[in-house]
């Protein structure tokens, strides 16, 4: 099959043929038909995940058709139209088994843990665990689409946040995350202020459901500016860039007893931010993470797709095909674009 393959961090991938996969006794292969770009792929692709043994096929916002099953494979068959959350849980550690897959014990990540999906083949494991049947009606560009950014915003926002109708969201940061968790607050009732440093990924925000917005460029004082909106302070607030900045403003825009998701990733010289801990005691604030999300979840999300209260589709960009996926992925610490970049022409 082709598939795009590193052989030394920060080297150039290339567009090579490989053996096609096969299934592990619990896994399926799958036919790739989308696969979307993003930032973790490009942090992979430098050295900065341990997960990673080389050389390494990445990719893991995936979408596709069952082509071939293990021989435990019980709920799946070949053909079926699937996708997969980032994160899949083994179904046997104790996280798995209290129904949290998202963050398992022996976790399987494709294009981390194993190769991915930025090929005409992934295997995936644990297949009745984690796969996800697409309703009809959903393409597969979109699919692709919500199994990082869009699961990991949506556990963030309605499970990790308990968001509730009337309540101030406050997002830091108008990328992929960031655009999903803003579509998300606003369709379960919340008011939105979405937070960035420039003006078209602002207008954007509006468009997926934000009521107010502000520019953090300049001198700006950010945590200011979001009391005066919300006349005391967000209830829930979310970082999701990943930067000791946003994650400090998110945490001092919070009214008393209010909530902070991290979800941006913070990698680098950013593991350890500071953090007012001050005002973490005195008013009682809750401080929590959000990682993938378990796939028995996605009913609840694809329930309200379908019910169009929620539009993934309009978070989709560029179209790209596989032998683009080199150049785009080495430009992603540069360029992150409006909307996620998918690829589906292989
Ligand atoms: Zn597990
Ligand atoms: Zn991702």
């Amino acid at each position: 099959m082709k598939a795009v393959l590193f052989e030394q961090f920060g080297q150039p991938p290339k567009m090579q043929n490989v053996v096609d996969p096969t299934p592990s006794p619990a896994g399926v292969v799958i036919k790739v038909e989308a696969t979307g770009l993003c930032r973790s792929d490009w942090h992979g692709w430098m050295g900065h995940d341990a997960d990673i043994v080389l050389p390494h096929v990445p990719g893991h916002e995936l979408a596709g058709t069952v082509s071939a099953l293990g021989k435990l494979v019980t709920q799946w068959k070949v053909g079926d139209r699937v996708t997969v959350p980032f994160v899949g849980g083994c179904g046997r550690c104790f996280e798995c088994t209290s129904g949290n897959h998202q963050v398992c014990e022996h976790q399987f990540q494709p294009g981390f843990t194993a190769w991915g999906s930025f090929a005409e083949y992934v295997a995936v494991d644990f297949a009745d665990t984690n796969l996800v049947r697409l309703p009809e009606k959903l393409d597969f560009a979109t699919a692709a689409s919500l199994g990082c950014r869009f699961v990991t915003s949506f556990r963030a926002v309605v499970d990790q946040g308990r968001v509730k109708p009337g309540e101030w969201v406050a997002v830091h940061g108008c990328g992929g995350v960031g655009l999903s968790a803003i579509m998300i607050a606003a369709a379960a009732g919340a008011n939105v202020i979405a937070i960035d440093l420039t003006d078209d990924k602002l207008e954007f925000a509006r468009k997926v459901g934000a009521v107010a917005t502000i520019n953090a460029s300049g001198d700006k004082d950010v945590v200011d500016a979001v009391r005066e909106i919300t006349k005391g302070g967000a209830h829930l607030s979310l970082d999701a860039l990943g930067h000791p900045t946003t994650c400090f403003n998110s945490i001092a825009n919070l009214r008393r007893r209010g909530r902070h998701v991290q979800v941006g990733l913070m990698l680098g010289d950013h593991h350890h931010p500071r953090i007012p801990m001050d005002k973490v005691i005195a008013h009682e604030l809750e401080i929590l993470g959000s990682h993938g999300m378990q796939a028995f979840r996605y009913q609840a999300m694809m329930e309200m797709i379908d019910a169009g209260t929620l539009k993934p589709q309009m978070l989709v960009g560029k179209h790209l095909s596989l032998d683009e996926a080199p150049a785009a992925l080495m430009a992603m610490d540069r360029f992150e674009g409006l909307g996620i970049s998918v690829v589906t022409r292989f």
